[in-house]
């Protein structure tokens, strides 16, 4: 105990000490700088908050090869349309959106364009609840989507996108940049995937996450069965069509 006082005080000396120091530095800055040049000093360091809020509200660009890869796409899906994708990444962001600012996956549980990140998700909202976490998104405008990569192999096609999107935000993480006063502006990576041979997909890239409805366990086909560990039948997942695999804010 006496040992652990005596810690304690000697770290509470050692804080008061350099709280000194840093003192008489900023007191020796000012005289040598003189009143102004300190003025000045300080006036730098709230530019760059300044400057820190400017980033958040500045506009975001999107880069991508849409015109390039739209053609191979094409090829092989003649039924894509590039307006289409765009429109869901949008539906579906706003509901993810959504049931986070809820800290709900009533809204998004049985939602078939969700099947594939529902547990990822439901895991986020999880914790969030564990810390006491909130977060807000209000007035979301997307502004420009592109197509960044499209691969195809072993049963799978798998197109990346990016987004550029302005909402208000808030939130009570511990230093996470918010303005009350100004929209962020950010851009979101999405990964979209069609299966069209499931039989082709290697073990582990099958189940994206997906788990089983009863007991949660990780469901390790795709396709209809029972669950493995609990024997509860479930659906199958309609992969013949492009769902949301990921998405991350950059
Ligand atoms: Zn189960």
């Amino acid at each position: 105990m006496g040992f652990i006082l005596g810690l304690l005080g000697a770290l509470f000396g050692v804080l008061l000490a350099i709280g000194i120091i840093i003192l008489l530095i900023m007191l020796k800055v000012r005289s040598t700088l003189g009143k102004n040049a300190f003025k000045e000093a300080i006036s730098v360091m709230k530019n760059a908050k300044d400057l820190e809020k400017q980033e958040y509200a500045r506009k975001k660009d999107v880069s991508g090869m849409t015109k390039l890869l739209e053609e191979p796409i094409q090829r092989d899906f003649s039924d894509f349309n590039k307006s289409v994708l765009f429109s869901l990444i949008e539906k579906d962001l706003i509901k993810i959106f959504t049931a986070i600012e809820n800290k709900s996956t009533n809204s998004i549980k049985q939602d078939p364009d969700l099947d594939l990140i529902y547990s990822k998700i439901s895991d986020q909202i999880q914790d969030m609840k564990n810390e006491h976490i909130d977060k807000k998104f209000d007035n979301i405008v997307f502004h420009k989507h592109a197509i960044k990569k499209y691969e195809k192999s072993n049963g799978m096609a798998t197109i990346t996108t990016s987004s550029s999107v302005e909402y208000f935000y808030s939130s009570n993480v511990k230093d996470e940049l918010a303005y009350s006063d100004v929209k962020k502006q950010t851009r979101y990576t999405c990964e979209f995937v069609y299966v069209y041979d499931e039989a082709k997909i290697g073990y582990e890239k099958q189940a994206f996450g997906v788990h089983c409805p009863n007991c949660g366990a990780p469901l390790k086909k795709l396709g209809a069965g029972n669950c493995y560990y609990c024997g509860t039948h479930v659906e199958p997942i309609n992969l013949k069509v492009w769902k949301i695999a990921s998405y991350k804010e950059e």
